[in-house]
């Protein structure tokens, strides 16, 4: 390897695991004077990188380093960046923004018509020793936390934290439904719900998870692969919950509706299963429910979140941190669904 060079795994074309090959490639040069040179230091891999390798993201571009999701030093700056400085501690955002447009200057980013960046998507992301973002698409990490919790700050801990803090609004008393409770955003999820004052009943699909879960805080744990969660929800709270978070997708959520109190408020964060969800409409109606998609998170979600991390108040949990060369196997551990946290894989 020379100077010019990195290691990376590179997705040539979208496929199975095995199409997620290890090699040497150019490192990145800084081809906009707002872009920074990131020296990886660990990178998160979430059911979303599954989901894009196997070519569920219409937007997906190949070939790709994927990793959406990753924490670095800066180790270069172009002539333009006023930001940041070599030396600091960073982690990405999803996308980067003008800062400029309508939306921007507005207050929210994430709208931005003039983006320019989407980290392993359409831009190489952080399964490399180097990335180069823009400066907008990156985030100071905080003092007190480590690169391997950064890599599952802004895709797990904060979305969690926005989903449940802001978009359903979670109140001290209530009954919150959370399936996908083992996986990355939802073990966040568990411990945002149970700061927020409230019950959980926590879903998941395996028996070797429930005590996990009840040390997490879960008050109950419903063991059910997505089908029938409503009775076992109706058997302990008869009157259903009041706001749920589904982070499994098609599989759950008719039974998560099911399960609901009227004037209920759901938030879908989890898309695992590629298959619709036939819905009645009857059921939103009659209850008043309100179901909300994720809309990710915002820089103010990702700060009150790692704020929470330094305080001790949610804990990042990591299933296992991998070699940079053990992309592939990362993706099987999260197909199989063994793991519990997010995997992060360390250049
Ligand atoms: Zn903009």
């Amino acid at each position: 390897m020379t100077e010019q060079t990195m290691q990376a795994v590179v997705l040539e074309q979208v496929g199975g695991p095995e199409n997620l090959a290890f090699q040497s490639v150019a490192k990145p040069v800084l081809a906009d004077p707002g872009h920074v040179l990131v020296n990886v230091k660990a990178c998160g891999v979430a059911y979303r990188d599954i989901i894009e390798r196997r070519g569920g993201h219409p937007m997906m571009r190949t070939p790709i380093i994927q990793g959406h999701e990753f924490s670095g030093e800066v180790v270069q700056i172009g002539s333009a960046v006023r930001r940041w400085r070599v030396g600091d501690r960073v982690i990405n955002r999803y996308t980067d923004s003008c800062g400029a447009c309508d939306e921007c200057v507005g207050g929210d980013e994430r709208r931005c018509v003039q983006l320019t960046q989407m980290y392993g998507l359409v831009t190489n992301g952080g399964y490399a020793e180097y990335c180069a973002v823009h400066e907008r698409g990156l985030e100071r990490l905080y003092q007190g936390i480590s690169y391997e919790e950064g890599a599952c700050i802004m895709s797990a801990v904060s979305v969690a934290y926005h989903n449940v803090v802001n978009r359903i609004a979670v109140r001290p008393g209530e009954t919150v439904l959370l399936t996908g409770a083992s996986g990355g955003v939802g073990n966040a999820a568990l411990q945002c719900i149970k700061l927020r004052g409230a019950r959980v009943l926590a879903v998941t699909s395996s028996e070797a998870k429930v005590e996990k879960l009840k040390a997490l805080g879960a008050d109950e744990v419903i063991v059910n692969d997505g089908s029938s969660i409503h009775r076992a929800v109706r058997a302990m709270s008869p009157q259903g919950v009041d706001a749920a978070v589904d982070c499994v997708g098609s599989s759950t959520l008719g039974s998560v509706l099911k399960s609901m109190k009227r004037i209920g408020r759901v938030a879908v964060i989890g898309t695992i299963n590629p298959e619709p969800l036939k819905l009645n409409l009857g059921t939103l109606v009659v209850n008043g429910l309100t179901v909300k998609g994720s809309d990710g998170n915002t820089r103010a979600a990702m700060r009150e979140a790692m704020t929470l991390v330094t305080d001790g108040k949610i804990t990042v949990h990591i299933d296992r941190t991998l070699p940079l060369q053990s992309a592939a196997e990362a993706h099987r551990l999260l197909e199989s669904r063994s793991a519990m946290g997010r995997i992060v894989l360390v250049p």
